[in-house]
């Protein structure tokens, strides 16, 4: 594997591979690996002949200095564990080359990124997730892109600023992986004391009462979300929002009949979590699609030596 800071570097080293008529794919991350990552990662290495594989914690993304602050950062260890996986290129380009000096461009998808996680950190949230996606889309040039249900918001801002800009990528998403009490794994989980770790796995609980309900026929939105509070209540975690709505326009269902997404964000102590579930409402067999996190392993034949450039 090796690492790459730049911009230029980066474009030479995607003409290589292109050239040499290789598969690329680029899974965008802030760093601080875990399983979920992990699963990006195993997809991007089995569907393509080039994996890249971006850090960058992108300061305009946060709404929150002390949460850009406090963002855990480990690049050392994230570098082992993408070259266990057998990654070909980490991508780590400090903040000054990503935005330069007079940068002055932001990409805003009106609508989709107001609502949900826009209405709680502030329609520059989104926009700095679709200015710097953007960029490393024009950057790496990909014909794969990875992203995580987890944040299913940002898989529909993304489609959307996807087909608005004509970019030429296909968005490969990957179902959430969770710890074996249903928690979703994110980097935030770090700063959670055991207490908090404890009454965390209520989002998760909420989504599995919501979806209990709808096997169980309840169609109605106001319904089922009144089953997934009731799970969330026990464990004194009140949500921001907890909304079903349609996975493509964000805009609230009013009956569950098709697909509809439930997503819900809380604050756990100083944490702010978001979780969701995708419900099939025509379809009384739920589908699971989850998976729980397993430890890396190292791949036969991954490479071991690291280069800087
Ligand atoms: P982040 O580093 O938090 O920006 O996440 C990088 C990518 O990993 C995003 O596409 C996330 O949606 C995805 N991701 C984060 N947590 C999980 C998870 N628990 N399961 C699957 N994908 C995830």
């Amino acid at each position: 594997m090796i690492t790459i800071r730049t911009k230029a570097e980066m474009r030479r080293h995607v003409a290589g591979a292109r050239a040499a008529g290789r598969r690329v794919g680029l899974v965008p991350t802030m760093g601080a690996f875990h399983a979920g990552h992990h699963a990006l990662m195993a997809a991007a290495r089995a569907a393509c002949d080039e994996v890249v594989v971006s850090l960058f914690v992108n300061p305009a993304q946060f709404d929150e200095a002390s949460d850009l602050a406090d963002y855990p950062r480990d690049e050392a260890r994230d570098l082992a564990e993408a070259e266990a996986l057998g990654v070909d290129v980490l991508f780590a380009p400090s903040p000054d080359e990503i935005y330069p000096a007079g940068f002055a461009t932001s990409v805003r998808v009106a609508g989709l990124g107001d609502v949900l996680e826009g209405a709680e950190r502030g329609a520059g949230h989104f926009a700095g997730v679709c200015t710097v996606v953007a960029k490393l889309l024009n950057i790496v040039s990909p014909d794969l892109a990875y992203f995580g249900q987890k944040d299913a918001q940002q898989v529909a801002v993304l489609r959307r600023m996807v087909a608005d800009l004509d970019i030429p990528v296909r968005l490969e998403i990957i179902p959430t992986v969770r710890e074996p009490d249903g928690l979703a794994l994110s980097s935030r989980n770090v700063h959670l004391d055991a207490g908090e770790r404890g009454r965390a796995v209520a989002l998760s609980q909420a989504l599995r009462a919501a979806e209990a309900a709808l096997r169980d026929g309840e169609r109605d939105p106001e319904r089922l979300r009144a089953a997934a509070l009731d799970a969330m209540a026990p464990h004194d975690v009140t949500p921001e929002y907890l909304a079903l709505v349609d996975p493509d326009s964000l805009q609230p269902v009013d009956r569950v009949d098709g697909r509809a997404l439930l997503a819900v964000a809380a604050r756990v102590g100083q944490t702010r979590l978001i979780d969701n579930a995708l419900l099939e409402g025509s379809d009384p067999s739920l589908q699971q699609s989850e998976v729980t996190s397993r430890p890396v392993a190292t791949p036969v034949g991954a490479s071991t030596t690291t280069k800087e450039i």
